[in-house]
């Protein structure tokens, strides 16, 4: 019996780890729940799940059985019952109950990208102080998880990280100057929230993952590739010293890698006939070259990455707000990456920073984005 706590329950991810736990009920227990505003949901969750405790940052009144009490969030990640936190608030309350689970002894299944961008020196070193393991739930990292089960460090030469390419992957550049957020909505292969969505279509994402990859496998930037897959089959891949590769394959189902995830790696039953792969429906699967010319925004958030201190943190923070100014139609896409751009170029970083200097910096990013807002906008 595991005994989990799941941060960010009413999310994409939130709700699709409760539906995995749904079909593990003799195996999966949920002790806590926390969420941020979706109260009606978060309530409708409680009653389903009984938690022994519950987070909410609404305001707003939550109707909960007798039994669950509602506390903050640090005894949610922390508390003695539970054994693995889920995490997946991308809200930066995020960052700080992974460093607290951590902390604890904690094993956390990580879902929010934000935490290992902005923070992964911080987070990388309480986990080695504390011992306590963080579990990749994204595809692309559960996929490297995978081909590296068994195999010595010493052998692998590099990762192949796959990208589906986004809405837009086959607009043209001039095309890509008039997209609007119902476009930049509607992903390929995946159904994910509508940050993510737009960050897939910009590439953010997946700059985000090589950051996230180069911390949770310890393997340099220049070791890792990243190419084009159209039909997001194969989940990423592992290049080993003698010339071989490991893939892991499967249908885009965030399901399955959160079950890999909540059982500590380990493959149990799923619904087959949803979730079962076969290569012949599947069939042909491309791998191409990515046209960097259509997504700025990469190279400009893996460039900060590779940069390292505060400013994988400073492109995070301007992404998050220049993402929702283009969801509220106030800049157009290509605002994204103006200001990405001009944000970046005006800071002047911090290495080695403490969580303290990383959300200074993040507030200052945030400012910025808003103050150069008023020049990009449509
Ligand atoms: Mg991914």
């Amino acid at each position: 019996m595991t005994n989990l706590s799941i941060v960010g329950s009413t999310g994409s991810v939130g709700t699709q780890t409760l539906a995995v736990i749904r079909d593990f009920p003799g195996s999966l227990f949920v002790i806590g729940l926390a969420a941020g505003n979706n109260v009606a949901l978060l309530s409708s969750q409680v009653h389903e799940f009984l938690p022994k405790f519950v987070s909410v940052t609404a305001a707003s009144p939550l109707n909960i059985p007798v039994n669950t009490r509602i506390v903050g969030i640090e005894e949610i990640v922390t508390d003695d019952q539970v054994d693995l936190v889920v995490m997946a608030s991308t809200a930066s309350a995020g960052r700080a109950s992974t460093l607290l689970a951590l902390g604890a002894g904690k094993d956390v299944a990580l879902a929010s990208k934000e935490v290992l961008v902005t923070a992964g020196h911080l987070v990388a070193q309480r986990s080695i102080d504390s011992g306590a393991e963080i579990r990749p739930v994204d595809s692309e990292h559960s996929a490297i998880w995978q081909c590296l089960v068994g195999e010595d460090k010493s052998a692998v030469d590099g990762l192949i990280i796959t990208a589906s390419g986004g809405a837009f992957r086959d607009h043209t550049l001039k095309e890509l100057t008039r997209v609007t957020p119902e476009q930049a909505l509607l992903h390929p292969t995946w159904s994910m929230g509508k940050k993510i969505t737009v960050d897939s279509a910009t590439l953010v994402n997946k700059a985000f993952e090589v950051i996230e990859a180069r911390w949770l496998f310890n393997i340099p930037f220049e070791s890792i590739q990243v190419v084009l897959h159209r039909q997001s089959i194969v989940h990423s891949m592992v290049r080993f010293i003698d010339g071989s590769v490991k893939a892991q394959l499967g249908k885009p189902d965030m399901r399955i890698p959160i079950q890999y995830a909540l059982f500590g790696g380990e493959h149990r039953y799923f619904n087959e006939e949803e979730v079962g792969y076969n290569p012949i429906e599947s069939s042909p699967l491309t791998f191409e070259e990515l046209d960097l010319r259509k997504y700025p925004c990469y190279e400009l958030v893996l460039e900060a990455g590779k940069r390292q201190g505060t400013f994988p943190a400073v492109a995070a923070a301007v992404d998050e707000v220049a993402v929702d100014l283009f969801l509220q139609y106030k800049i157009p896409f290509h605002g994204i990456s103006s200001l990405l751009s001009e944000v970046l170029d005006r800071h002047s970083g911090r290495s080695n920073p403490s969580l303290e200097d990383i959300i200074e910096a993040e507030q200052w990013a945030k400012e910025m984005t808003l103050e150069l807002a008023e020049s990009v906008s449509v």
